[in-house]
């Protein structure tokens, strides 16, 4: 693998939990943007973001999918927040096999945070721009990184196995085949 690296924008987006008061439209904002045609369908288990609420507790706090682990977690940590415990899972981003939280509803693939990648660019992501409390703080800034092309292959082979995992090698090597025929007809 190369060890290239070029700089690159790094964009992230800071929460400030004591503004965030649980509303969910952020959820809503990020399914919507990712239905296909785009904002035709609004179904918060495709989100990309979803809100921790405890509403006894006062405790809302929203959590953007990260990338896929296969590690189910040992000797997880636990969080005090106002004198409540809360499990380490509450808060954490990643896919897993643990859960359904952060995966495609229908073909059980995960979901990961994109930023609102669209061409032409959004301004700034969905869920910052729904996020009428302003819990959600927009940030750019440039940084040396791995070329995109490698992160991608990374990701394409991610897919590939869990897909193979979810329905079979044999499944997934005649469906690849036959798509291939198709394009070649
Ligand atoms: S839209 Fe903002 S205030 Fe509402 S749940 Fe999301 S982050 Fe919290
Ligand atoms: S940045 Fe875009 S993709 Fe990521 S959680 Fe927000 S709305 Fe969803």
């Amino acid at each position: 693998m190369s060890e290239e690296k070029e700089k690159k924008i790094i964009k992230s987006i800071k929460v400030d939990l004591d503004k965030c008061h649980g509303c969910r439209a952020c959820e809503v904002a990020c399914a919507a943007f990712h239905s296909d045609p785009k904002y035709s369908i609004v179904n918060p288990a495709r989100s990309r973001i979803r809100v921790y609420r405890n509403e006894l507790d006062n405790v809302f706090l929203p959590v953007r999918a990260g990338a896929y682990t296969k590690a189910e977690c040992e000797g997880r940590q636990t969080y005090v927040i106002n004198e409540q415990e809360y499990g380490e899972c509450n808060f954490c981003n990643a896919p897993c096999p643990s859960r359904d939280l952060f995966k495609e509803p229908d073909s059980g693939l995960p979901l990961r945070c994109d930023m609102c990648e669209s061409d032409p660019p959004l301004e700034e992501p969905m869920c910052v721009k729904w996020c009428l409390a302003d819990a959600l703080i927009y940030e750019e800034r440039e940084e040396e990184v791995e070329e995109e092309e490698e992160i991608k292959e990374d990701e394409l082979e991610l897919g590939l196995e869990l897909m193979a995992d979810k329905y079979g090698l044999d499944k997934l090597i005649e469906t690849v085949v036959r798509m291939a025929e198709s394009r070649e007809a």
